[in-house]
């Protein structure tokens, strides 16, 4: 719901140089080993500007280039070639594209480098619909174990060797990565543009009347709200409401603004303001303060460190619990 600025990716990648060198050097192994007499000419051919591509003297850095750089491969490179392997005694042979994506080894980095990576980053929840964590319980050899969730922006299907790029990696919950699919959005995560990193562009707004309606109530379903997005250029583009729901999955959700909305009653301004006196004892940052009042982030650069922090910030704005910075 809100971009990252690309010097603050690039940052926390000069952190894990090591791990992401290490990444690196294994995809190279592996992809070496690949038996190339197996295929056909085009996928050689593609194998081989793979493996160039991971080299360590390659200009391009594969797992932290920008996506600028991203976009100038997809043309290069391209997608890989339609399949030539098909059955063997029955089975289907393993194809070029399951080789590049078991060399790169994206689904072990899910449960290892992501999680300590995304969350030197600030992000730890969806970043389409904000309501849920991007980490799911994976069954593997009868035990489950946590991974992180992420969606490639250009799929894993069509450019496997992005598959560990890291402005590639989208975190998302899991019933939005099914969601989206193929549905085109217009989101980018990573940007040049500090605008974009500072405020969001989607909102939550309350209906002006649910407040008393709910007060007279005491009834959640009575409270009503809308979700806003930006106008998008592109014309194909689908809206985040039509692709994942967003105001479906809020609507369970009414619990957090009557919270809200009872705050604002009990936290007039005596009390809020014996309990920031109290508080500042405490040499506690304000924006803390701010949090714990509201129990969730209060800041849009903030918003995907938690789910439902865009909703709850929103609506404590709207309530002036909490004012607009
Ligand atoms: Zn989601």
């Amino acid at each position: 719901m809100i971009a990252i600025h690309e010097n603050k990716v690039l940052y926390v990648q000069s952190l894990f140089k090591i791990e992401i060198e290490n990444q690196r050097e294994k995809a190279l192994t592996k992809l070496k080993k690949i038996n190339k007499n197996q295929f056909n000419t085009a996928e050689k051919n593609y194998l081989r500007s793979v493996i160039r591509l991971f080299e360590k003297n390659s200009s391009i850095k594969i797992i932290e280039c920008v996506p600028n750089t991203i976009e100038t491969l997809i043309v290069s490179i391209g997608s890989i070639p339609p399949n030539s392997r098909f059955y063997k005694n029955g089975k289907p042979k393993k194809t070029l594209k399951k080789f590049i994506l078991d060399a790169l080894n994206y689904k072990y980095l899910r449960g290892t480098f992501y999680p300590i990576y995304f969350k030197e980053l600030g992000i730890k929840s969806c970043v389409y619909c904000n309501s849920q964590l991007s980490i799911t319980a994976v069954k593997s050899n009868g035990t489950y174990s946590a991974k992180f969730d992420v969606d490639h922006y250009y799929s894993r299907d069509k450019y496997p060797f992005l598959s560990i790029s890291l402005f590639n990696l989208y975190p998302a919950c899991a019933s939005c990565n099914r969601v989206k699919s193929n549905n085109k959005i217009e989101f980018e995560l990573y940007t040049l543009d500090s605008k974009k990193t500072t405020k969001s562009k989607y909102n939550f707004k309350m209906s002006s009347y649910s407040k008393s309606k709910y007060l007279t109530t005491r009834d959640a379903q009575e409270i009503n709200f809308s979700f806003s997005e930006p106008t998008y250029n592109d014309p194909i583009a689908k809206k985040f409401n039509d692709v994942f729901h967003i105001e479906s999955i809020y609507e369970t959700q009414k619990d957090l603004i009557e919270e809200l909305i009872i705050k604002s009653q009990i936290y007039n301004k005596s009390y809020l303001k014996s309990l920031n006196e109290n508080f500042n004892k405490l040499s506690l940052h304000p924006e803390l303060f701010k949090r714990l009042l509201v129990g969730n982030y209060t800041q849009d650069k903030d918003i995907h460190k938690r789910p439902m922090s865009k909703i709850v910030m929103d609506i404590a704005k709207q309530l002036n619990l909490i004012r607009e910075e």
